[in-house]
């Protein structure tokens, strides 16, 4: 496996697949790469903390570190290269900014792009960026970044002619066997705060098992979120495509972001609601 860090040397992965991170590599992580490796040859795993997609007072300065172990961990997982590039090669000084237009998703649902703003920003920027430079046939993203998911669906759908034939792969959260999700920040949360933690994966689980709509689904995922001590930025049961209100009965989406003391943590399950559920 090869470790590059100067885009020059990608052209040998052009057409491949290609598995964006921000490093800290964890199971999660670890699952899309193996998935990676099924869908594209050969396989680039980038690792780069995009500061653009941080917010002011958000973590970039103190967010986890951990490259020899991830170069390693990504090479026994059977990425072909691992893309390593420096600020200033992702955003050469000088070169005007280039945000592709954000759709509908990374704009109007009220959730990550109200809590955090100028997040989806950052990252169609930095997937923008990556996409022109590693130009994947396939490129695997988390369905733990579920909002994320949809924006980088919509983003390369609305630029068919900058990546003619890429296809955008989804990959199911990997959990812990307690069910929480595999986060980068996790590595921030002492015991107690993890075990606080759980409340997150709880109450998605509270609303799938909730068959009474969706107010009682979001009531439940409250109650369950207060009963382990978190601040609640969202809680709520969305149409699993747009992210509007769901209104339609069928599959939708929880979503959850919520705060143990400063650490931030998102998750979010497929839920049924509706009339078929109480058949
Ligand atoms: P990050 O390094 O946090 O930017 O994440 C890189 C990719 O890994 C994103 O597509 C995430 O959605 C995905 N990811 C992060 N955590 C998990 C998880 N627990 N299960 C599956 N995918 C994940």
């Amino acid at each position: 496996m090869k470790v590059i860090t100067d885009p020059g040397e990608l052209a040998a992965s052009y057409g491949g697949a290609l598995v964006p991170t921000m490093g800290a590599l964890h199971e999660g992580h670890l699952s899309l790469v193996r998935l990676g490796r099924l869908v594209g040859d050969p396989l680039v795993v980038s690792i780069f903390v995009n500061p653009t997609q941080f917010g002011r007072g958000e973590d970039w300065q103190r967010y986890p570190r951990t490259f020899d172990d991830d170069v390693a961990a990504a090479a026994a997982a059977g990425a072909d290269v691992v893309f390593a590039p420096d600020v200033e090669t992702v955003y050469p000084p000088g070169d005007p900014v280039d945000i592709p237009p954000l759709p509908p998703v990374a704009t109007t649902p009220g959730l990550e792009d109200a809590h955090r703003p100028g997040h989806f920003a950052g990252v169609c920027q930095v997937v923008a960026r990556l996409f022109d430079l590693v130009r994947p046939r396939r490129a695997v993203f988390g369905e733990k970044d579920y909002q994320q998911l949809l924006v980088v669906q919509a983003m390369a759908r609305g630029q068919g002619e900058r990546w003619p034939d890429l296809e955008i792969v989804g990959y199911p959260t990997v959990r812990a066997a307690d069910g929480l999700a595999f986060s980068s920040r996790n590595a921030y949360l002492d015991r107690d705060q993890r075990r606080r933690a759980l409340g997150v994966s709880r109450a998605l689980a509270a609303a799938r098992a909730d068959d009474g709509g969706v107010e009682a689904a979001e009531r439940s995922m409250q109650e369950m979120l207060a009963a382990h001590d978190l601040a609640v930025d969202y809680a709520v049961v969305r149409d699993a495509r747009t992210l509007e209100p769901a209104e339609t009965p069928g599959v939708a989406r929880a979503l959850v972001a919520a705060r143990v003391d400063d650490i931030r943590l998102i998750d979010n399950m497929a839920v049924q609601f509706g009339p078929e559920t109480r058949s």
